[in-house]
C-alpha cells in the first residue's frame, strides 16, 4: 500500500525571476527534484536549496540557490506516498473472487483536485499538459490508461507499460487502472475501440449491455457534435469501490459496479435505463469537458448540466421507445424545483475560490438538474438547428483549449441570431425560479411573474427573470422581460403557458373557469405527459407555498384516474406520499390514506398485473413497480398474498420474480416480521456479487417495522467487509424515512456520527447528511432533534450550507403542516 515514482515537467516559466519553483502535492513527499534550464547555450542545471512542503496549501516548494529567470525548465522529482482507503487519489477497491478470496485493484479518482495526491503536478483544469505514463506494477494484471498501452516488459513479478503521449488535457481527466479485470470490446463505425471492463468476479455477460451503450453514444455525439471521437479507443470500467456514480476521464471512464454491470434476466428496466444515461453523460463529457475545459472550477456546472441534457438527448435517439425526455422532465425537472424552493439554496453559477469548496456547491439538484433543465429550456427557446450548429463552432474553436460560459453564448448567439447571454445570465446566477401568475378577464390576459419559495415572505420581490412563455397562442409575448406583462387575445379562448413543460417555472392559473378547463384536459388527456406531469406538480408546490391548499392537489389527483404513463404516475406518487407526513401529526389518518393509495392505483393495477408481458412498453414495466407498490402500502390483501407467495417462489428460483418487482416482493415478509425472510436476504446480501441485487435487498430490509432488526441493520454499517462505505447511506436514509424505525435510526446516526465523520469526512456524501436528516423532519420533536445534532456543527464548512438550508426547509414544512392539516382532515373525511 505504497508507490513512488519520478514526474518530469517540461514547461515555460514566466513572470518575474525568483528563487522558487511551486508545484502541487498532497499527501506524497517530494525525496529529491533536479531543476534544468534550456536556453540557445544548453541546458544547465539550476542548484536547489532546500525542497519544502506546504500542508494547508498542498503545495511542494523547490528552493533554488540562484534565480530562477523566466525561460524553459525540465524539473524532476522523485515523490513516495501512502494508499489509503478514501476513494481519491490512487486508491483500493476491494472485491471477492469467484473462489471467495479477497482481491485488491487499484484505481484513480483525481477530479476535482486530487491528481496532487499521485504525483507532483499543476493541478488546475487550465494547466493543461501532454501527459506520457509509465506504470511499474505486479505483473499478469490488465493496466489500463488514457491512452492504449504501448509495450510492456515483464521481469521478476513486474511489469512495465507505457502509455503514448496523451492530447493536451487536464491534470483532472487523468487516470489509471490496474487489477484482475476482463472486458467485452467492439469498434464504433468510425473505428475507436470500445472496452468495458469489469473484475473476473463479474460475469463477462454483464458487460454486453453497456458495450453497446457505448458504442452507439460514441456514434451518437460524433454525428450530433460533427467532431470526432479525440483519441483512438474507450474503456469503460466497473468499479467495486467508487464515490460517486461515474468520472469522464478521459478514454477511461470509471463507474460503480451498479452504474455498468447489466445481468441478463437478473437487472430490471429502470437500472438497465440508468446506465444508459450514465454512459451516455460521461461519453458527453469526452467532448465536452475533456476536449474543451472549462477555465476554472466556478464553471464546473457548465460541465455537467450540459452532460446532464445530454444524456437523456442521446439515449432518446439510441432508445425511442423509453421516451426518456418524460423522465428528463419527471426527474431532473421535479428535483430541481423541489431543491430550489427552499431558502438558501445557490444560484446554478457560484464563485468557487478554492476546489475544496466544490464538495460544498455541489449540489446535485441544482448543478446537474437545475442547469439540464435551463440548456434545455434555451435549446427549446433558440431552436435544435441553432444549438446543434452553435456547438460544433464552438467545439472546432477551443478544442484542447479553456473556455468560460461566456464563450459557449457567443457561438449560440452567433448560430441562433438570439442574446443567448442575456437569456441565460439571470437564470444561472439568481437562485430559485418564478412562479408566473396567470389571470384572464374575457380576452385579456394579465401576467405577473414572482420569485416562488417554499417560504414566500422570504422570497425576493426584486428578483425577475426572461420568462418564455412557450405559448401556443400567438398574441402571447414570446418573453417576460418584466414583473408585469399584459396582452389581448383575438378571441376569448382560454390561453396556456409553458406547454410541454419547457419553461424552468411554474404557472398558477388564478381563474377557477382556466382550473377547471386545464383539469378536463388533464381528465381527457388532452394534454402530453410533462403537462400533465408539471401541473400537478406545480398544484403541490403552491399548495406547500401556502399559495392555495393541499386539499386541493388532492382534489386535482382525481383527474388522474385514467392515468396510464409512468413518469405522470412518478408525481402522482409523490403526492400521494408527500401526504403521508401528515399522519405523523395526525395517527387517525393512516387508514384513510393507505385506503386512498390502494384505490389510486387499483386500475393500473388491474391492468398491469404482476407479470412482465413479452415486448410490452418500458414504461409500463416500471410503472407496474409503482403501482403494486401503492397498492402494497395500502395493504391490499391480494397484493400482499401475491408478494408473499412470489417471495416463497424466488427462493427457489429467482427467475420467477421480475427484477422489477424484486425490492417490493422482499419488502412485504420483512415488513411482516417473518425472521426468516430477513436472515435469507441478509445471507444472499452478504453472498451476492450483484450490486443491484443488494440494493434491493436494502430496499426491502430497510422496510422493517421491527426496531431490533433496525438496530442489527445499522450495526452492520460499520463493518465495511459487509457494507460497502458508499452504500452506508443508502441503508441509513431508507431506516430514516422509515416511520416505524425512524427514533432508532436517528439515535443511531447520533451516537455514530464520529464514526461517520471520520469515515466520510473527505467524501462528497457527508453534507449529504444534514440534508437526509432534514427530509425526513415532519414534528417539532423532530425539529428539535435536528437542532440538537446539528446546531454545533455549523463550524464545519462541509456541512454548514446544508446545515442551514435544512433549518429553512423545516421551518417551511413544518408551516405548511400545521396551515393544512385541518383541511387535510376535513377533505378525507
Ligand atoms: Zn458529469
Amino acid at each position: 500500500m505504497r508507490f513512488s515514482g519520478r514526474v518530469v515537467v517540461a514547461g515555460k516559466k514566466v513572470g518575474r525571476p525568483s528563487q522558487r519553483l511551486t508545484f502541487h502535492a498532497n499527501g506524497i513527499t517530494v525525496t529529491a527534484a533536479k531543476i534544468v534550464r534550456h536556453d540557445k547555450k544548453g541546458a544547465a542545471e539550476l542548484p536547489l536549496a532546500r525542497i519544502n512542503h506546504h500542508k494547508t496549501l498542498q503545495e511542494v516548494r523547490l528552493h533554488t540557490e540562484g534565480m530562477a529567470y523566466p525561460g524553459q525548465y525540465d524539473v524532476t522529482m522523485e515523490f513516495e506516498g501512502v494508499i489509503t482507503d478514501g476513494m481519491t487519489g490512487i486508491y483500493p477497491c476491494y472485491w471477492k473472487d469467484a473462489a471467495g478470496k479477497q482481491q485488491k485493484l487499484f484505481a484513480t479518482q483525481f477530479e476535482s483536485h486530487h491528481a496532487r495526491e499521485a504525483f507532483p503536478c499543476i493541478d488546475e483544469p487550465e494547466a493543461k499538459a501532454v501527459f506520457e505514463l509509465t506504470l511499474d506494477v505486479q505483473a499478469g494484471q490488465v493496466v489500463l490508461g488514457n491512452m492504449p498501452a504501448k509495450t510492456t516488459d515483464s521481469s521478476a513479478g513486474r511489469q512495465l507499460v507505457s502509455f503514448p503521449p496523451t492530447p493536451r488535457m487536464s491534470t483532472y481527466l487523468l487516470a489509471f487502472v490496474t487489477g484482475d479485470l476482463h472486458a467485452k470490446s467492439g469498434k464504433t463505425q468510425s473505428g475507436v475501440a470500445v472496452n468495458v471492463w469489469a473484475t473476473t468476479a463479474q460475469p463477462k455477460a454483464s458487460l454486453n449491455f453497456a458495450l453497446d451503450a457505448a458504442i452507439r453514444s460514441i456514434e451518437y455525439f460524433e454525428e450530433y457534435f460533427d467532431v470526432p471521437y479525440p483519441l483512438p479507443k474507450a474503456d469503460h470500467v466497473a468499479l467495486p469501490d467508487f464515490s460517486s456514480g461515474a468520472m469522464e476521464n478521459w478514454g477511461l471512464i470509471t463507474y460503480r459496479e451498479r452504474v455498468l454491470l447489466d445481468y441478463p434476466g437478473e437487472t430490471s428496466q429502470s437500472t438497465r435505463e440508468y446506465i444508459a444515461l450514465v454512459v451516455a453523460h460521461e461519453t458527453s463529457h469526452q467532448w465536452f469537458g475533456n476536449l474543451v475545459t472549462m477555465k476554472w472550477w466556478d464553471d464546473l456546472w457548465l460541465n455537467e448540466s450540459f452532460a446532464n441534457m445530454m444524456e437523456y438527448q442521446c439515449v432518446d435517439s439510441m432508445f425511442p421507445a423509453w421516451h426518456v425526455w418524460h423522465d428528463f422532465i419527471a426527474n431532473e425537472g421535479l428535483a430541481a424545483f423541489r431543491r430550489d424552493a427552499t431558502h438558501g439554496v445557490q444560484p446554478v453559477r457560484v464563485d468557487v475560490h478554492h476546489p475544496d469548496e466544490i464538495n460544498t456547491l455541489f449540489d446535485a439538484s441544482i448543478v446537474y438538474a437545475k442547469g439540464g433543465r435551463l440548456l434545455y429550456m434555451m435549446k427549446q427557446y433558440i431552436g435544435e438547428t441553432a444549438f446543434r450548429k452553435g456547438l460544433s463552432q464552438y467545439f472546432i474553436k477551443n478544442s484542447y483549449a479553456n473556455t468560460s460560459g461566456a464563450d459557449l453564448w457567443a457561438a449560440l448567439s452567433d448560430a441562433s441570431g438570439k442574446d443567448v447571454d442575456a437569456f441565460m445570465t439571470p437564470w444561472l446566477t439568481r437562485s430559485g425560479f418564478p412562479v408566473v401568475h396567470v389571470a384572464q378577464d374575457g380576452a385579456a390576459v394579465q401576467l405577473t411573474q414572482e420569485h416562488f419559495l417554499d417560504s414566500p415572505e422570504k422570497a425576493d420581490s426584486s428578483r425577475i427573470w426572461p420568462v418564455p412563455t412557450f405559448s401556443e397562442t400567438a398574441a402571447m409575448p414570446e418573453l417576460l422581460e418584466s414583473r408585469d406583462s399584459s396582452c389581448e387575445l383575438p378571441s376569448a379562448a382560454i390561453a396556456l403557458i409553458n406547454t410541454g413543460a419547457r419553461g424552468h417555472y411554474l404557472v398558477d392559473y388564478k381563474n377557477a373557469a382556466t382550473r377547471k378547463h386545464v383539469k378536463d384536459l388533464i381528465r381527457k388527456q388532452k394534454l402530453d405527459e410533462p403537462d400533465r406531469l408539471m401541473l400537478l406538480n406545480g398544484s403541490a408546490m403552491l399548495a406547500k407555498a401556502g399559495y392555495k391548499s393541499y386539499a386541493e392537489t388532492l382534489e386535482l389527483l382525481s383527474a388522474y384516474a385514467g392515468e396510464a404513463s409512468e413518469p405522470v404516475w412518478g408525481v402522482m406518487a409523490l403526492v400521494a406520499s408527500e401526504v403521508r407526513r401528515f399522519i405523523d401529526l395526525d395517527e387517525s389518518l393512516d387508514p384513510t390514506l393507505r385506503a386512498m393509495s390502494r384505490r389510486l392505483a387499483a386500475a393500473q393495477v388491474k391492468r398491469l398485473g404482476w407479470e412482465e408481458k413479452p415486448d410490452e412498453p418500458s414504461s409500463d414495466t416500471k410503472l407496474r413497480a409503482l403501482v403494486l407498490g401503492l397498492s402494497i402500502y395500502g395493504e391490499d390483501q391480494s397484493a400482499l398474498a401475491t408478494a408473499r407467495s412470489l417471495f416463497a417462489s424466488y427462493q427457489k428460483d429467482a427467475a420467477t420474480v421480475p427484477a422489477e418487482l424484486r425490492s417490493l416482493v422482499m419488502s412485504v415478509p420483512v415488513k411482516e416480521g417473518d425472521a426468516a425472510a430477513a436472515e435469507y436476504l441478509l445471507e444472499l446480501h452478504d453472498h451476492t456479487q450483484n450490486s443491484e441485487l443488494q440494493s434491493d435487498v436494502c430496499d426491502g430490509l430497510t422496510a422493517t417495522r421491527d426496531p431490533k432488526l433496525a438496530a442489527a441493520l445499522l450495526a452492520r454499517l460499520k463493518d465495511s467487509s459487509l457494507v460497502k462505505p458508499q452504500d452506508v447511506d443508502r441503508w441509513l436514509v431508507y431506516l430514516l424515512r422509515n416511520r416505524y424505525v425512524r427514533d432508532v435510526a436517528w439515535q443511531w446516526m447520533v451516537d455514530e456520527w464520529k464514526w461517520l465523520q471520520e469515515t466520510f469526512s473527505n467524501d462528497k456524501s457527508y453534507d449529504h447528511l444534514p440534508r437526509y436528516a432534514a427530509s425526513v423532519v415532519n414534528t417539532r420533536e423532530y425539529e428539535k432533534k435536528y437542532h440538537s445534532l446539528f446546531d454545533d456543527k455549523l463550524d464545519q464548512p462541509m456541512l454548514k450550507r446544508n446545515i442551514l438550508i435544512g433549518y429553512e426547509e423545516i421551518d417551511a414544512r413544518l408551516a405548511w403542516l400545521s396551515r393544512d392539516l385541518s383541511a387535510i382532515q376535513q377533505f378525507f373525511s
